[in-house]
């Protein structure tokens, strides 16, 4: 029996955004002159984060984004994220969610001012883009199941093709530069334009698609035509189908790493942002949860806490009570923006916690049925807002709350 060792190689996520740097400069693309070699660094160093051993987002099968089950029978797209299942059959965390949540902190952090934890956040959603490309992501031969050896072969191979060397002689930028003139002329520039468009309810109880999403499916069910070669025993198929992903990847990341450098500088996307007055307001009634506008504070590590010009931060208690206090111990104040198109606050960057969750395009919050405190109302949604509404009822005093 054939033993396949991924680890023998370097990461292919680290040579795929390294290849993808290259290809923008092969193409001449003005995106080129944004990553300087110091984003470079952040870029290849962070890509192969989400895999490591207790990172935020390694596990729990939300690398999966399952247009078809292992057999091949496709699977229907969830109906308000408009987009596919992970792993374990659930519609958030997956790699679409964490990609659009990675790319919007990765906006607001250079807006921010804090570039090297930008391109963290970038090189996150990078990652997310690279599984989907990946067939056996896009069809459930999860690590957890009897397709895990199909997986293992598969990413293998993958990595003996794309450094293909001896990892002993390996240098990691030819190999990468050999995949980035493979995928030359083939990067999809324009279908990543208006990437922040989430998706948005249409009357009727649809939900109108975001880009994102869009560009997701697509690669998913594409990928799942790949499961013949993927699990037969046609070795040619399986490297012809590996190389064609390969490419697909490094194309796709080029694409976002471009679209990132025109997003980038674009003061018309709504993308969150420090100094700027907010106020959370419920959507459809007229409550917000505090009287004065909140502000925004991002961490490097992409976290964001909400406090007011006095210093009293929204908090959440041990029991999953929301107040709006000093910062004390025993309480989270921070989050993380996540999920499209219910972008979520996640106490600590904790996926399994899920605390209120925030709609991209409305900016607004909506509380989780487990949600307890002053600010829980059943099934209403909270807006992120810039102007102050009027004649709304505050849910939370910087002195009440508990
Ligand atoms: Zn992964």
């Amino acid at each position: 029996m054939i033993r396949y060792d991924k680890h023998k190689y370097p990461s292919v996520h680290r040579g795929i955004v390294r290849a993808a740097l290259i290809l923008l400069e092969l193409e001449q693309h003005p995106a080129a002159k944004r990553y300087s070699a110091g984003d470079a660094e952040a870029l290849i160093g962070e890509a192969d984060a989400p895999d490591r051993r207790g990172d935020r987002q390694r596990g729990r099968g939300l690398h999966y984004y399952c247009a078809a089950k292992p057999d091949g029978t496709a699977l229907p797209l969830h109906p308000a994220l408009g987009g596919y299942c992970n792993g374990r059959g659930a519609p958030a965390p997956s790699p679409l969610t964490v990609l659009d949540a990675e790319y919007r902190t990765a906006l607001s952090l250079y807006r921010a001012g804090r570039f090297f934890p930008a391109m963290q956040s970038l090189s996150r959603a990078l990652h997310m883009l690279a599984d989907i490309c990946c067939p056996p992501h896009t069809a459930g031969l999860t690590y957890f199941s009897r397709y895990a050896g199909a997986h293992k072969r598969y990413e293998a191979r993958a990595a003996e093709l794309f450094w293909d060397s001896d990892p002993a002689n390996l240098i990691e930028y030819h190999a990468a530069e050999g995949w980035a003139e493979k995928a030359k002329g083939n990067v999809p520039y324009s279908a990543y334009t208006d990437l922040l468009r989430g998706s948005i309810p249409e009357s009727g109880g649809t939900w109108q698609r975001g880009t994102l999403a869009e560009i997701c499916n697509r690669l998913s069910r594409s990928g799942t035509k790949e499961l013949s070669a993927v699990l037969g025993d046609d070795a040619l198929a399986l490297d012809q189908s590996i190389a064609r992903r390969l490419k697909l990847s490094v194309a796709h990341c080029a694409a976002l790493l471009a679209a990132f450098d025109r997003d980038a500088d674009d003061p018309e996307l709504p993308v969150w942002k420090e100094q700027q007055p907010y106020w959370l307001k419920s959507f459809m009634s007229a409550f917000i949860v505090t009287k004065e506008p909140l502000f925004l504070e991002f961490e490097d590590d992409g976290t964001v806490t909400l406090s007011t010009q006095e210093k009293q931060y929204l908090a959440v208690g041990s029991m999953g009570r929301v107040l709006l206090t000093e910062q004390t111990e025993g309480y989270t104040y921070r989050f993380r923006f996540g999920r499209e198109p219910l972008l979520t606050l996640y106490p600590d960057g904790d996926q399994d916690r899920l605390l209120a969750q925030i709609r991209g395009q409305l900016f607004s919050i909506r509380r989780m049925t487990h949600l307890q405190g002053d600010i829980f109302l059943s099934q209403t949604s909270f807006a992120l807002v810039t102007q102050q509404p009027e004649k709304a009822k505050a849910l939370l005093t910087s002195h009440g709350g508990l």
